[in-house]
């Protein structure tokens, strides 16, 4: 995580990277069973980070598990954004971390998912402009080269307005590890 962090702040000027090690609230990581899945609430893990971030004086917060995840909307989330701060973001890789064997594919992963959590434009599906290779793309068909590959922003995202000092850097961001 260190080397991560290193190179995605070294590759351009906006943000600054750092892996923080926090000791989670007792029964954050607390599953709940769900058709035969134990199942991490996303929401009740976000309620419990509450305050996080500013207690570690970071802007963002962004949180990988390998656990099953969910939110009251849901089931098998790869992406959570809480409700209660939208500057803190959980990733679960359950089932994703079988299919990232490529070369440097979970250095890809977090390239991308940090892009995701730093970008304001919301989700959204794959019609017209907005494309599936997008960081911001809702990937519901649970495709991996929407995790790991070589993403880019889709002429949507583009035009809802990510600053170009931003996207540029976001840019060096996703093209990181490539
Ligand atoms: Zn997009």
């Amino acid at each position: 995580m260190e080397a991560i962090a290193e190179k995605l702040t070294d590759c351009q000027n906006v943000y600054a990277f750092e892996p923080v090690y926090i000791i989670a609230p007792l029964g954050t990581w607390r599953r709940v069973p769900h058709k035969k899945k134990a199942y991490l609430n996303a929401e009740n893990v976000a309620e419990r980070l509450r305050g996080k971030r500013e207690e570690l004086g970071v802007d963002y917060l962004v949180a990988f598990t390998n656990l099953p995840m969910r939110d009251n909307k849901y089931t098998d989330l790869y992406a959570a954004v809480s409700d209660l701060d939208d500057k803190v973001t959980l990733f679960s890789t359950y089932e994703y971390l079988d299919y990232m064997a490529g070369e440097r594919a979970i250095e890809r992963m977090i390239a991308n998912a940090l892009v995701f959590s730093l970008t304001d434009v919301p989700s959204h599906s794959a019609r017209r402009t907005a494309r599936k290779d997008c960081p911001s793309y809702f990937n519901n068909e649970h495709d991996v080269r929407w995790v790991t590959g070589h993403l880019k922003f889709c002429p949507q995202c583009i035009k809802e307005g990510i600053d170009k000092k931003s996207r540029v850097a976001l840019t060096s961001i996703m093209d990181a590890f490539w």
